[in-house]
């Protein structure tokens, strides 16, 4: 059936960023940080939700009033990546609402300038990768939250949310923005180009892995990181795989047979992680110094 137009966007705010997207996370959390100013909602309404990070943020995925049956709530389905989040000035200088029809004032916009805004996060969900989560601002750490789904990148364990202290059972880890890799001046008066002399390095098929990853740790891998002295979370994760058996490498990934099931995924997989297709060939563990395979 063919979607109507949208009539009208409802937004809702989390003041504190932190226990909105533990409540988006776990609905079982006893946080309850929303504040909103439903007028008229009907169930399908769509609902920008607006969290108060260091710049303000809106969720690229849109919550739906009533989509559990139940019209007094609204729930967000994120993708298998998590939801993103635009910084809502960036996206309102981008977008041309009309006069009054501003989203970081307003608590509903309707007809065209909510499908403006609808659209505009659309656009926004599709164009996220992780070099949005390198950097230390807030907005960074909410958007790391986002990405674990509730899940230590530690142990892999879902986090415990549901206590009244949902907000302390988790560190977020969070890494130096990269710099873009300096090109490579060449310049040679030799009349050959330099790979006839050279040959194409061993070490071009080799993964390259970041030097560390942002990630959410539990409380139990806080205490274990803190007690053998990491800092560094991607060292902390490999540390609990095996050594190379050929190189004594320390980075060594574990295999994952079959397919991502959408690019997203696959584009997002964490270092310690290997794709290795279809075909189960028995392995479990990749070392990404030597890529050797057992
Ligand atoms: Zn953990
Ligand atoms: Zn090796």
């Amino acid at each position: 059936m063919k979607q109507p137009a949208t009539k009208r966007i409802h937004i809702v705010e989390g003041p504190d960023w932190r226990e909105s997207i533990v409540a988006l996370l776990d609905s079982r959390s006893p946080c309850r940080p929303w504040r909103y100013g439903f007028g008229e909602a009907h169930e399908g309404d769509p609902v920008a939700i607006v969290l108060h990070t260091e710049p303000r943020t809106v969720m690229t995925t849109v919550a739906r009033i009533g989509a559990d049956g139940r019209r007094d709530r609204a729930v967000a389905k994120p993708g298998l990546t998590g939801s993103g989040l635009v910084d809502i000035d960036s996206l309102v200088m981008l977008t041309r609402f009309d006069t009054g029809a501003d989203p970081r004032d307003a608590w509903v916009l309707y007809g065209d300038d909510a499908t403006r805004l609808k659209r505009a996060l659309k656009r926004a969900d599709r164009r996220r990768d992780k070099s949005m989560r390198y950097g230390h601002s807030s907005l960074t750490a909410a958007r790391i939250l986002l990405r674990s789904r509730g899940r230590c990148s530690g142990c892999s364990e879902l986090l415990d949310l549901t206590g009244e202290d949902a907000t302390e059972a988790f560190r977020i880890h969070t890494v130096d923005q990269p710099l873009r890799d300096a090109p490579e001046v060449l310049i040679k008066e030799e009349p050959f180009p330099s790979y006839k002399e050279q040959g194409i390095p061993d070490r071009c098929w080799l993964p390259r892995l970041p030097a560390d990853w942002p990630g959410v740790v539990c409380r139990r891998c806080c205490a274990r990181m803190e007690a053998a002295g990491y800092t560094n979370l991607l060292d902390f994760r490999f540390s609990q795989h095996p050594e190379c058996r050929k190189c004594g490498g320390r980075r060594v990934q574990v295999a994952q047979f079959g397919m991502p099931v959408n690019p997203d995924v696959y584009w997002d997989t964490s270092p310690w992680i290997d794709w290795r297709g279809c075909v189960n060939d028995g392995g479990k563990w990749t070392c990404t110094d030597c890529g050797y395979q057992w």
